[in-house]
């Protein structure tokens, strides 16, 4: 990673905007809750971004129609915390441990390694990634990141 401070808030605002016209078609609200009081830190921007794409993209993906997706940060402690929710299917609870794993996938024109990425990205920012899902209710993905 090539890593600078960054302002994560600044650049889950880039993606989001960028995202805004598939969220649209499919008539996804794309809502935000960022801490103003988050610090910047040591990040890789580029790998930050498609880690914000693949769980947005994902999300979208999840939603037949109508739906939410927020994506949120706080600071805690000398971390940042990074949240995407949706409103989609959700994961069931048997294949919830297979999904970070590369080819892994339940699409049917999926890659299956939008999480092997993203995993990879957060482990080379010595950061931790989990899922929460309820099945027909939807998801959250948790990024806990060290503020170096
Ligand atoms: P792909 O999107 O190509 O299938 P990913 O690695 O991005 O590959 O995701 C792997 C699998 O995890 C998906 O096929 C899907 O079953 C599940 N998944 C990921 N994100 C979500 C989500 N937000 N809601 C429901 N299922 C998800
Ligand atoms: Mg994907």
């Amino acid at each position: 990673p090539v890593k600078e401070e960054v302002d994560l808030n600044k650049i889950i605002r880039e993606v989001q905007t960028m995202m805004q016209e598939a969220a649209k078609e499919k008539r996804v609200q794309l809502e935000s809750r960022l801490d103003g009081t988050l610090p910047t830190s040591l990040l890789d921007p580029n790998q930050m971004k498609q880690v914000l794409i693949n769980l947005i993209k994902n999300s979208i993906e999840a939603i037949e129609k109508d739906g939410s997706i927020t994506v949120s940060t706080h600071s805690q402690g000398g971390h940042i915390c990074l949240q995407v929710a949706d409103t989609g299917r959700g994961i069931e609870p048997k294949i919830i441990s297979e999904i970070f794993n590369p080819f892994f996938t339940t699409k049917k024109t999926g890659t299956g390694l939008g999480l092997a990425v993203i995993n990879k990205i957060v482990e080379d920012h010595h950061g931790t990634v989990s899922v929460e899902s309820t099945l027909g209710r939807g998801t959250t993905f948790t990024i806990i990141l060290p503020c170096e």
